[in-house]
């Protein structure tokens, strides 16, 4: 079978799979392409939030466990004409060298690439499986990257092997990337029109928990044991935020809401923090939940998955960025991951997106090599 990576493209771009629209129609015509190439096809369907039907993916090629897992999304973020688009965004444009349109960089062309480079390989040749994955609502939580790590069972095979985030790093390799938590804290309270003095305002209750969660914030920024200098900036932010959605002031406040976010690094102690809060929002009569708990990206350095792709990319050393992946919820299941794709970050959900062609087709060759190192040699 022969696929050209940016005809690919501009095919995966033409089906419009915003976050908050399905993603099944272009996850069907990519199962379409993986029946062919004799891949095996995990569905993982779910309905989101918002009542959208989602369908991510897992598919196998070869047999056993491990061996090497290609990893994308689909969805894209939103794109429209009036924000001062040069031509449609879901019409793959070519020009000077670019291919233009909405998911280009961000990462449909990746996801192309991944499926131009299994077109070379036959089952018969691999010693190891080769696994491509693609997933839903990566702009969205990574719910559906999620859905993958808890449920699959090909992804559970697949998880003591390697894994490539596919994700535009201009084919450099990215070794760790900071996690995500997010924190929800509510306080109820009784409305009644304030001159009654009738109601409870639920406000009150939040202030103690605000300041000890103010000791948290302080905490985080300066303290050694929450600093880790691999990553730019070395600290993370006890983000807090506090809303109680009052419209009228003569009305006492039924809710207040304090949200807090957080980007875990490795090596500083989250789970003492959420239980720190926990404990203090239970101290002071308020509801807790964890609504996100996103591990970090950390492969150490001198990893073998490392070492082979700084090998086989030819960069001579790895690094970390400040921005979230998917990774986010594979890591919880699988140890050995980089991030390492075509295309520049700077241009994912940018109005004009586009990926260098040259680095479509290097990204191919690349991902060739990768799965003959690992899936074919057997190598580490
Ligand atoms: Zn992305």
């Amino acid at each position: 079978m022969n696929l050209d990576v940016v005809k690919l493209t501009q095919d995966l771009i033409a089906y419009p799979s915003v976050s908050l629209s399905s993603n099944v129609d272009v996850t069907r015509f990519v199962i379409g392409i993986l029946d062919r190439l004799r891949f095996e096809v995990e569905e993982l369907p779910y309905i989101d939030v918002n009542g959208v039907a989602k369908l991510s993916i897992v598919a196998k090629l070869g047999k056993g466990k491990g061996g090497l897992s290609l990893l994308s999304h689909n969805d894209v973020v939103p794109a429209f004409a009036e924000q001062g688009w040069t031509s449609d965004p879901f019409k793959g444009r070519l020009y000077q060298g670019k291919l233009y349109g909405r998911g280009s960089c961000d990462m449909k062309g990746p996801l192309a690439a991944t499926l131009c480079a299994a077109t070379r390989f036959k089952v018969a040749d691999l010693k190891a499986p080769l696994h491509i994955v693609v997933t839903s609502d990566e702009e969205i939580a990574a719910r559906g990257a999620w859905e993958v790590s808890r449920k699959s069972n090909l992804f559970s095979e697949a998880s003591t092997g390697y894994g490539l985030i596919c994700e535009p790093t201009r084919l450099r390799v990215v070794h760790a990337h900071k996690g995500a938590l997010y924190l929800e804290i509510r306080s109820k309270g009784k409305a009644a029109h304030t001159s009654t003095l009738k109601g409870i305002n639920a406000n009150i209750a939040m202030i103690p928990f605000l300041q000890e969660m103010r000791t948290i914030y302080d905490l985080v920024l300066r303290s050694r044991k929450y600093r880790n200098a691999e990553f730019s900036p070395a600290h993370s932010e006890w983000s807090i935020g506090i809303n109680d959605y009052n419209i009228a002031t003569n009305v006492t406040p039924v809710q207040s809401v304090c949200t807090i976010s957080y980007r875990p690094m490795p090596g500083t102690e989250v789970d003492e923090l959420i239980e720190r809060t926990r404990q203090s929002a239970k101290k002071h009569g308020l509801r807790f939940a964890v609504k996100f708990d996103g591990k970090p990206v950390y492969t150490p350095k001198d990893a073998p998955l490392v070492r082979t792709a700084l090998q086989l990319s030819g960069t001579r050393a790895s690094s970390t960025v400040p921005y979230g992946t998917d990774g986010l919820a594979f890591a919880s299941r699988m140890k050995n991951l980089v991030v390492l794709g075509p295309g520049d970050i700077a241009q994912a959900h940018t109005v004009d997106e586009w990926v260098e062609i040259e680095q479509l087709h290097r990204a191919v060759d690349l991902y060739s090599r990768f799965i003959d190192h690992v899936c074919v040699q057997g190598r580490a």
